[in-house]
């Protein structure tokens, strides 16, 4: 139980990634507040929590949305009392095009949501965890925050500039006790995943050294570590659970 006793947000938990790394966090002792736009699944995911008997409510949270992140924030603090984890994980691909077809709407529209939304998020966080005493964001990256992809240039883009926000982030308030870390998952099986054809995913399993995809949960376990205070010193990093993608 390393997070008895503490209060998180993860956004984009309806599902995938996010709603792992919401259960995880609840099975550590956690009180979670899960985020996202799919309102019907958030709902459920957090229903099914507390079915468990965990602790877990749903809001609605378009990470786009600069007031959204500050009702999600004092939701949480009127909740919980307080917030100590803020996990920004919402996330999509965006469209796969070459970079010179891809349009300013298709750009814009990944950089809103992966790395403005990231920004949003920390920027209405940061003085929540500050009245608390310190705290831990994580923000969740990708293997595509450290090396390039084809076609996927805005995704890209985004993805590595939230490994430099959080460097930022963790410079400017370690002396508060805020840590902030960012995740990069490699290929990971969420509903991403169940759009590619048997031969792409096999394809896509070749390039981990363990030769498979990543479930939802092995990234959660990490998260669950950085947002613990097992990871007292750790901040401003970047850690893959990418099962050795970047090895190659
Ligand atoms: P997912 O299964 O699609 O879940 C992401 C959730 O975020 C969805 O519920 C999605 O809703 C929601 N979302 C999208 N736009 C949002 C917004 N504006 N505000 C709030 N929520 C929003 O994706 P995932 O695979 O778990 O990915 C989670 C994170 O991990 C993302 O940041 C992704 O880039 C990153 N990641 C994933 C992989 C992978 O292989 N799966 C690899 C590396 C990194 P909609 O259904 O409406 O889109």
């Amino acid at each position: 139980m390393e997070l008895q006793g503490k209060a998180a947000l993860v956004t984009g938990a309806a599902m995938g990634i996010g709603r792992a790394i919401a259960e995880r966090m609840v099975a550590e002792g956690a009180q979670v507040l899960l985020c996202d736009v799919v309102d019907d699944l958030g709902e459920q995911a957090a229903s099914e929590i507390r079915g468990a008997g965990g602790h877990a409510a749903y809001l609605h949270l378009d990470v786009t949305n600069p007031q959204a992140h500050a009702i999600a924030v004092a939701h949480a603090e009127a909740l919980f009392g307080w917030l100590d984890i803020a996990v920004n994980n919402a996330g999509i691909s965006g469209e796969f095009r070459k970079t010179a077809e891809h349009t300013p709407e298709t750009w814009r529209q990944v950089i809103d949501i992966n790395l403005s939304g990231v920004f949003l998020g920390v920027r209405a966080q940061i003085p929540a965890l500050l009245r608390r005493g310190g705290g831990s964001i994580v923000n969740i990256s990708s293997i595509l925050g450290q090396v390039g992809h084809p076609d996927l240039a805005p995704y890209v883009a985004a993805k590595h500039g939230v490994v430099g926000l959080t460097r930022t982030v963790a410079l400017e308030y370690g002396r508060q006790r805020v840590r902030c870390n960012a995740v990069g998952p490699g290929f990971i099986w969420t509903r991403l995943i169940d759009n590619v054809p048997e031969e792409g995913r096999r394809g896509l399993a070749e390039l981990h050294a363990l030769d498979r995809l990543g479930e939802a949960r092995e990234v959660a376990e990490l998260v669950s570590f950085l947002a613990s205070d097992r990871a007292s010193f750790l901040t401003g990093n970047y850690y893959a659970a990418d099962g050795g993608y970047l090895s190659r």
